[in-house]
């Protein structure tokens, strides 16, 4: 049994992946409580379901309208949970999994690709925020910017591409991010704002 807190289908609105028709598995509760996080449903609504009952509901969704075949394992924190059986069931039919994490909880699950998300006061108990294990095997970092000392807990260190996500698509911390990554000059870094807050959509 895996608690799960909704299961729907869009479009990727942000990360490397921007753009992909997907389903998405939002998990339920987070180990950090970031003050400006957007998924306050995560730590609200609570259901579980097994694996079969949450991919039969993937299939619903996938095959509604077209056939999407990436499906995107957020929450909340994921990692709090074993997902490995739900991961390979839905390998086993084809999708693209790819998961959305804070970075803080390690566990080895194959999947198609690892969003890491590193939060600063993760730092209180790991360096950089995030568990080094992760480093070999994320497909991208994404960071979350509300001031400066955001910019300047970017792990530079990490090669796979960074992305510079203004908080809540603020006018304001967008400017500062081009103005950063203007004179950092970094090739792995990339801005990106919210696709989905722009359209008003979920
Ligand atoms: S890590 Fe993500 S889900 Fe957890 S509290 Fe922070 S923003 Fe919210």
């Amino acid at each position: 049994m895996l608690e799960i807190c909704e299961i729907f289908s869009s479009v990727q609105g942000e990360g490397w992946r921007q753009g992909i028709a997907s389903v998405f598995i939002r998990f339920f509760g987070c180990n950090l409580k970031c003050k400006f996080c957007d998924t306050p449903l995560a730590f609200k609504k609570r259901i579980l379901m097994d694996e079969k009952e949450i991919i039969n509901q993937v299939g619903i969704l996938a095959k509604k309208k077209a056939r999407i075949s990436n499906v995107v394992i957020t929450g909340g924190e994921p990692y709090i949970q074993d997902f490995s059986m739900l991961a390979n069931l839905l390998k086993k039919d084809g999708y693209f999994v790819a998961v959305e994490t804070n970075g803080t909880i390690w566990r080895e699950i194959g999947v198609d690709w690892i969003c890491v998300s590193p939060k600063r006061q993760a730092m209180k108990f790991l360096k950089n925020g995030y568990d080094p294990r992760f480093k070999k095997i994320a497909g991208e970092f994404k960071y979350v910017i509300e001031k400066k000392a955001d910019i300047d807990f970017i792990d530079r260190s990490i090669t796979q591409p960074v992305i510079l996500q203004p908080v809540n698509n603020e006018l304001r911390v967008t400017k500062m991010l081009f103005n950063a990554i203007k004179k950092s000059g970094v090739p792995n870094w990339f801005f990106r704002p919210q696709l989905h807050k722009i359209l008003g959509v979920k």
